[in-house]
């Protein structure tokens, strides 16, 4: 059997985050501080995140790793900023089940479609989710602290 082939205008825009990552840098105002890391492919990320009155003002990473790990954190920020914390958990769920469960992917997705061939690469499916199960860390602090530790 072959290697499976990511779709080349999918391959093109993951290489694109990867050389060129969106939001990447920390926040000054960040609300929350979040790091994880894949040790199998030595992947890490660490997410700012500015979360008010349930919406995520702002959003940036930094990080080291392979090009799945690093597109895929440049892309959640886009994907995550401005939104409320509902929203991002749902894009979050419905990533997971493209990637874990092998669900087709959503519309709610967008450019994140561009991941759904790595769920037909089992080893990267760790790379892929780091900034995601970071994300939701984040998120699960931001919804503990507004509701004073009573989720
Ligand atoms: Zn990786």
């Amino acid at each position: 059997m072959p290697e499976p082939q990511f779709d080349d205008l999918y391959r093109e825009l993951i290489l694109d985050h990867s050389r060129r990552p969106r939001n990447r840098g920390a926040l000054a105002g960040a609300t929350q501080h979040v790091e994880g890391v894949n040790p199998v492919c030595g992947d890490a990320i660490a997410l700012d995140l500015a979360v008010h009155d349930g919406i995520i003002d702002d959003a940036a990473f930094s990080g080291q790793g392979c090009s799945i790990s690093q597109s895929s954190a440049s892309m959640l920020t886009e994907r995550v900023k401005g939104r409320t914390v509902a929203e991002a958990r749902r894009v979050m769920d419905r990533f997971r089940a493209m990637l874990i469960d092998g669900a087709l992917p959503d519309r709610e997705l967008g450019d994140l479609e561009a991941f759904e061939g790595v769920a037909r690469l089992p080893v990267r499916v760790k790379c892929a989710l780091l900034s995601w199960n970071v994300l939701q860390e984040g998120l699960d602090q931001a919804t503990s602290a507004a509701t004073g530790g009573n989720p």
